[in-house]
C-alpha cells in the first residue's frame, strides 16, 4: 500500500494503535473473561471501552469519522484480541462488515447517514443472511421486500444473528423478487434498524461464543423507507452480502489465528511447568511433537492471513487468498486448542483453566462466514480458473 492511499498508516502510527490495544486486553479484558463467558454475560463495558478506542471505526473511512485502517492492521488487532478472548471481536467484526457494505455499495447519502453513527458505536449490529432453510445455500432465503410506494414490507425470519439483541441495525437480505430465475438476481441488501415489525426471536445457547448474542429475528409487516435500499438499485443484494464476506472470511481468519496463538501461548507455559517423572513436560519428546506441530501451524496461519488482507487492501479479487487464510486459520485454531488441552491433561477438562474456552469457541471459526466444506470448493473453483488449461 502507498502513502498516498486513504488507508495508509505510518508503522509507528500502528504500532501505537496496537500497544494501545494490547494494554487494554490485559488491564481490562484479561481479568474479566472467565467471568463473563462462563456466565454468557454480555461485556458492556468492555463494548464502552471498544466504542472509546474506535474500534466500531475501525475500517470505516476517515471521512465518516472512522479510523479508516487497512485490513492488514485490522487483523493484527483481531488476531491480539482473539488470542486473549475471541468472542468479543465478534461484536465489533458483525458490525463492521454491515458498514463495509454500505461504504463499498451504498449511495452517498446512505454512507453520509450511517456510516458516522456506525463508527462511534452511537448504532451498532451486524449482517443478517441466515434463515431457518438457508445458510449455505443463500439463495434460498424467503424473506421478502415488497415495495409500497416510498417502502418496503418485509416478511420473513433470519437466524443465528450475531448481535441480534445488542445490535439496533442489520444489513437484511431480502428476495425483492422472488420468482427471479436465476434466484441471485431478486436478492437485495437493505439497511435495517430496528422498529415497529422488527422483533427479536429466541436467543441461541451455544457451546462457545459465550457473551456476544446469537439471535433470531422475525420480519412482520416491517417497514423502512426505499432510502434504505443499499446501492438504490433492487437485485444486487447476493454480491453485495457476498462481496462483504471476503472481508468477513478474513476477520474469521484473524480471529483463527489468535485462537491458534493464544492456545499454543497457554500450552507452551504449562508444559513448562508441570513435572512428570522429575522434569518439565515439555522435556519429554511427545509433547515437543505437539508444541512443534502447533507453533507451525499458528506460524503458517498468521502468514496466509496477512497474505489475504494485503490483496484485499490492494484493491485485488482476494477470495481464494481469503479462503485459505479462512480455512487453514480456522483448522489450525481447532487443532491447537485441541493439542493444547490434550498438554494440559485432567486439568484441560476443568473450567477453573481457559484452554478449554479456546476449544469450545475454536470450532465456530470452521463454520462461520462460509462453511470450510464451501471454503475448499471456492479455492479450487478460483484456482481453475486462474489456471486455465
Ligand atoms: C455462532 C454463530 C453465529 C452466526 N452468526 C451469523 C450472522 O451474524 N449472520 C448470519 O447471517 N449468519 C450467521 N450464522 C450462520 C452461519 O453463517 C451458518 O450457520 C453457516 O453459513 C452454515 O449454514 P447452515 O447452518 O444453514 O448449514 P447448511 O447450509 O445446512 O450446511 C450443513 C452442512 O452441509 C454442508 N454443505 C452445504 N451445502 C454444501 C454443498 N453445496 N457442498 C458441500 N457441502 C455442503 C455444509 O458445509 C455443512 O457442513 C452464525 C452461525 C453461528 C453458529
Amino acid at each position: 500500500m502507498s502513502a498516498s492511499d486513504p488507508r495508509f498508516i505510518e508503522p509507528e502510527e500502528e504500532q501505537a494503535f496496537l500497544d494501545t490495544i494490547e494494554r487494554w486486553v490485559q488491564k481490562e479484558v484479561r481479568p474479566v473473561v472467565m467471568e463473563h463467558d462462563h456466565g454468557d454475560i454480555w461485556p458492556e463495558k468492555l463494548v464502552h471501552q471498544m466504542a472509546e478506542l474506535g474500534l466500531f471505526g475501525a475500517t470505516i473511512g476517515r471521512e465518516y469519522g472512522g479510523l479508516g485502517l487497512p485490513a492488514s492492521t485490522y487483523v493484527k488487532i483481531i488476531a491480539y484480541i482473539s488470542s486473549y478472548w475471541m468472542a468479543i471481536t465478534g461484536i465489533v467484526n458483525s458490525h463492521l462488515i454491515m458498514a463495509a457494505a454500505v461504504e463499498r455499495f451504498g449511495t452517498e447519502a446512505q454512507k453520509a447517514k450511517w456510516l458516522p453513527v456506525f463508527a462511534t458505536g452511537e448504532i451498532r449490529g451486524g449482517l443478517a443472511l441466515t434463515e431457518p432453510n438457508a445458510g449455505t445455500d443463500l439463495q434460498a432465503i424467503r424473506t421478502i421486500a415488497q415495495r409500497e410506494g416510498d417502502e418496503y414490507v418485509i416478511n420473513g425470519t433470519k437466524t443465528w444473528i450475531s448481535n441480534g439483541i445488542q445490535g439496533s441495525c442489520f444489513a437484511l437480505l431480502v428476495k425483492t423478487d422472488p420468482k427471479t430465475d436465476p434466484r441471485y438476481k431478486g436478492m437485495s441488501l437493505m439497511i435495517a434498524p430496528k422498529g415497529e415489525g422488527f422483533h427479536v426471536g429466541k436467543k441461541f445457547d451455544k457451546l462457545g461464543y459465550k457473551s456476544i448474542d446469537s439471535a433470531e429475528l422475525v420480519f412482520d409487516n416491517y417497514r423502512i423507507p426505499v432510502d434504505n435500499l443499499i446501492g438504490g438499485v433492487e437485485g444486487h443484494g447476493f454480491f453485495q452480502a457476498t462481496g462483504g464476506l471476503e472481508l468477513g472470511r478474513i476477520n474469521v481468519a484473524a480471529r483463527g489465528v489468535g485462537l491458534a496463538e493464544g492456545a499454543l501461548r497457554l500450552a507452551t507455559e504449562y508444559a513448562q511447568v508441570r513435572q512428570t517423572m522429575g522434569r518439565p513436560i515439555a522435556d519429554h519428546q511427545a509433547i515437543q511433537l505437539k508444541l512443534g506441530e502447533m507453533v507451525t501451524r499458528a506460524r503458517a496461519a498468521r502468514l496466509l492471513t496477512f497474505d489475504a488482507a494485503e490483496a484485499y487492501d490492494r484493491g485485488e479479487r482476494c477470495d481464494m487468498e481469503a479462503g485459505m487464510a479462512k480455512y487453514f486459520a480456522s483448522e489450525a485454531a481447532v487443532r491447537n486448542s485441541e493439542e493444547a488441552l490434550r498438554i494440559y491433561g485432567g486439568y484441560g477438562y476443568s473450567k477453573e483453566y481457559e484452554i478449554e474456552r479456546y476449544y469450545r469457541d475454536s470450532i465456530l471459526m470452521c463454520i462461520g462466514e462460509g462453511t470450510n466444506e464451501m471454503q475448499r470448493m471456492i479455492i479450487s473453483k478460483q484456482w481453475i480458473k486462474r489456471n486455465p488449461a
